[in-house]
């Protein structure tokens, strides 16, 4: 069966959202048929959104899976390790962006989860699409929660980058 990358990105992780997005993915018909949690420092963000490199928004884009912003409060210096699975949550003040990442598996995995998730820029979502992932727990077009593979290539692309080149656990 066809086979996605889904990514909860740091603001998912640190908002409590996992659990939540989890259920809906499984209730949706998806299995998921492996996960991790990662942390993606500067160079492999840059490398994952390549495509988006000359966009006016990279560098903020750049900051926003590394660091993690708690509801806009001030940066702390402290850092926190997110080894196990299910860690992080609780909303506190870390200078790293976890993420989890999972491969679904689905037949039409890959336009199915990006309409699951819904529109980029979660604003929208919650007016045009209020039962998405990103009407749920997205922000704006940058802090939108969520990703998804936008084609076959690219999930093949984002799986290995993540399951295979990376493959440390
Ligand atoms: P993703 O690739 O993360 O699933 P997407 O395909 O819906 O999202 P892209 O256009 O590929 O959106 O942009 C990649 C990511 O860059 C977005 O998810 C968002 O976090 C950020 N981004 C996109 N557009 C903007 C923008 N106008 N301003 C700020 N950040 C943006």
């Amino acid at each position: 069966r066809e086979k996605t990358l889904a990514m909860v990105k740091p603001d998912g992780v640190l908002g409590n959202y996992t659990d939540e997005i989890k259920r809906v993915i499984l209730e949706s018909g998806f299995n998921i048929f492996k996960e991790k949690i990662s942390q993606l420092d500067e160079e492999q963000t840059a490398t994952f959104y390549a495509e988006h490199y000359s966009k006016s928004f990279f560098s903020s884009l750049i900051k926003y899976m590394t660091r993690s912003e708690s509801s806009g409060e001030a940066m702390e210096d402290s850092v926190v390790s997110v080894d196990e699975k299910g860690g992080g949550g609780k909303g506190g003040l870390v200078s790293i962006g976890p993420v989890l990442v999972m491969v679904l598996e689905k037949e039409n995995a890959v336009a199915d989860w990006r309409a699951l998730i819904g529109p980029t820029d979660a604003r929208k979502a919650k007016n045009t699409h209020p039962h998405s992932i990103r009407a749920m727990c997205g922000l704006d077009s940058e802090k939108n929660c969520v990703h998804g593979s936008d084609s076959l290539q690219s999930a093949q692309r984002e799986i290995s980058f993540f399951f295979n080149e990376m493959s440390s656990g």
